[in-house]
């Protein structure tokens, strides 16, 4: 039987080394014009929360039976990465509430493609293609759907490879594939806002993560953020998304500026958007009543990096119709198959790494 995958990415990928070690012959489509998606991009951080609980808290709108199967398979699913040979870069993910690997994001990227076997570049799924896999990693470089869903304040930022737009669910619908909750939501960064030049290798080093030390105000000078922010951000970014021009000014103060977030100083981070061209005024400038104490004011745009509604599928990547049943040879994983993480944050490659696996694991059994 032949197992079709839509998308290299991490969940593609992932997917089609298992069903090659399970003896399918599996064929990858991938529309961009290199494999790896964006998780070639990504700082390859592949975590889950301590136990089912603290996924339970931190995504309480999540569905609880698909976050089951990441706490209990996340671990193996790291293992087997491993003994492909992926370089761990990070025997930990410096977090206390997670744990998980870093990888070297090329490296996994290789070790991946090479285990895949068959990998299409520029070539999309046939339209009969069954069993079928679709893992094109959600819909965030979609303007119209971005529109539809997150219905933003002004244009955001893609911070992803520039394939995902909405592929895969425009063709689960059209096999009657119900949506998940978590639609209007994203994961995504607050970063340098235009003029500043973001090209996608500086999607990493340009994050500006200071929000929660920064006083935040909208174009209009109204302060909006989520009280208290949370330490992930995710609430702030998707809460900036909905002001004017999806933009904010972070202000902060000389205190603030040697606080360090994974490793660097914000005001690294302050000098970074700075160099890439982007608007750092002295706070006065905003024309805004403010106390001295603060030091510059940050022009930052949201950046959607994915979207975490999608395809509803069940704890065996099934994808399923909205009542219930299971639409037969189509599977989902990865940011495709949405709902996992609404209402908060969690790791989008541990979610792309599982769901890939069990999703060629179903469709060896069928
Ligand atoms: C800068 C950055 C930093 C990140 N850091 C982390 C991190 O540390 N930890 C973490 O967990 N997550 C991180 N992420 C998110 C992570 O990269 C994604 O959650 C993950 O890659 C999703 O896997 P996926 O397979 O769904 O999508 P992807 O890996 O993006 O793969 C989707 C693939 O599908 C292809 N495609 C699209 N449409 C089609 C089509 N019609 N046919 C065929 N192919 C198609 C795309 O070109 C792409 O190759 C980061 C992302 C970015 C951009």
């Amino acid at each position: 039987m032949r197992f079709h995958v839509a998308g290299a990415g991490m969940a593609g990928l992932c997917a089609a080394a298992r069903a090659r070690d399970l003896g399918l012959d599996v064929v990858v489509y991938e529309k961009g014009d290199r494999p790896g998606g964006s998780m070639l991009l990504s700082s390859c951080v592949v975590w889950r929360y301590r136990d089912l609980d603290e996924f339970r808290a931190e995504c309480p709108g999540g569905d609880g039976e698909l976050q089951r199967q990441i706490i209990d398979r996340l671990d193996d699913g790291l293992a087997w990465l491993r003994s492909l040979g992926a370089d761990v870069v990070w025997e930990e993910t410096g977090n206390p509430r997670t744990v998980g690997l870093r990888f070297d994001p090329r490296s996994l990227t290789d070790v991946l493609v090479r285990a895949a076997g068959e990998v299409r570049l520029e070539e999309t799924v046939p339209g009969d293609a069954e069993p079928l896999l679709l893992a094109t990693g959600g819909f965030q470089g979609d303007r119209e759907l971005v529109r539809e869903h997150i219905a933003p304040g002004g244009e955001l930022i893609v911070r992803a490879n520039r394939w995902s737009t909405g592929d895969g669910l425009r063709r689960a619908i059209a096999r009657g594939a119900s949506l998940s909750s978590g639609m209007s939501e994203f994961y995504g960064r607050a970063m340098p806002a235009p003029p500043a030049a973001v090209p996608e290798e500086r999607f990493v080093d340009l994050a500006q993560l200071y929000g929660r030390y920064s006083l935040v105000l909208d174009e209009e000078g109204r302060e909006f953020a989520p009280e208290p922010i949370s330490w992930s951000e995710i609430d702030l970014v998707q809460a900036i998304a909905r002001r004017p021009n999806a933009s904010a000014w972070y202000l902060v103060d000389e205190e603030a500026l040697d606080v360090e977030i994974r490793g660097r100083a914000i005001r690294e981070m302050v000098d970074a958007a700075h160099a890439a061209g982007g608007e750092v005024l002295l706070p006065n400038e905003l024309g805004v009543e403010l106390p001295e104490a603060y030091r510059y004011a940050v022009h930052v745009t949201a950046g959607i990096t994915h979207t975490i509604g999608g395809m509803q599928i069940d704890p065996q990547a099934r994808v399923l119709r909205a009542d219930g049943s299971a639409i037969e040879g189509l599977f989902a994983a990865g940011a495709d198959a949405g709902g996992i993480s609404t209402g908060g944050y969690a790791s989008g490659l541990a979610s792309a790494l599982v769901f890939g696996l069990i999703a060629a694991e179903t469709a060896a059994s069928i």
